[in-house]
């Protein structure tokens, strides 16, 4: 038995898939279209999706933001899990991987769930608290360009009510956060921000080592 995070092998980490995934087809045939792009590694795992989907569903979430869409596919599982009447806030600067995040949310039947912003995530964050939503979403996923993630974890936490779940992906940036080797931009910001929020007291944090690290902070 372990008592620090099981080191998942291919074949562990296929029992794992094997023996909770519950992907619906959509997002199935999404994930196997995404895979066929040269980015595909930007998608989140479908275990993630899964593991997101359940802790909308447990803190009763109705109005989401999402940080960095890509192809839809987190956005689609956290549509599937909100009630009919669930929003995403959802922010991309791209025209061409969110045409097809589209196709598949229409498929699903979830496109009035989401609303989507094509400009900097930064810009669409700040428009929504300048008109009056502070305190007014229950969860967010963080997941867009690394630089930017302090200043989009400040505007989601001003967004979101007390009580309210922040997930920030990639905290573990594929082992990179601890090689002192890589001094790149997005691997300093990533150890930036980890190390900012370990003694943020305005929130309650968990680092879950899910897939490439999700970070989950609940506002007080
Ligand atoms: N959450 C997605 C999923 O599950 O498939 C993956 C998101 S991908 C890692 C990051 C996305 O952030 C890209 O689609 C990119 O276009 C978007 N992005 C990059 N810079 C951005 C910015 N300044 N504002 C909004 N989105 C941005
Ligand atoms: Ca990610």
């Amino acid at each position: 038995m372990s008592n620090k995070s099981i080191n998942l092998t291919d074949t562990l980490h296929q029992y794992l898939l094997d023996s909770s995934l519950r992907e619906s087809e959509t997002l199935k045939a999404l994930r196997q279209e995404t895979a066929q792009l040269p980015t595909a590694n930007m998608q989140i795992a479908p275990e993630q999706g899964q593991f997101m989907a359940l802790l909308v569903q447990l803190i009763d979430a109705k109005n989401t933001i999402e940080v960095g869409v890509y192809t839809g596919y987190s956005a689609l599982a956290v549509a599937m899990a909100l009630p009919d009447n669930g929003q995403i806030l959802a922010c991309d600067i791209s025209e061409e991987y969110t045409s097809v995040a589209r196709r598949y949310w229409q498929q699903a039947g979830v496109e009035d769930k989401i609303d989507l912003h094509l400009a900097p995530a930064t810009e669409t964050l700040k428009r929504a608290i300048n008109s009056g939503k502070n305190s007014s979403f229950d969860f967010a996923f963080i997941d867009a360009d690394k630089e930017n993630y302090c200043e989009y974890f400040e505007l989601c936490l001003t967004l979101l009510r007390p009580g309210g779940l922040i997930a920030v992906d990639n905290v573990l940036w594929d082992g990179a956060v601890v090689d002192t080797q890589k001094q790149d931009v997005d691997t300093c910001a990533i150890r930036a921000f980890n190390q900012q929020l370990l003694s943020d007291d305005r929130v309650d944090i968990s680092m879950v080592p899910i897939a490439d690290g999700l970070t989950l902070a609940r506002k007080r």
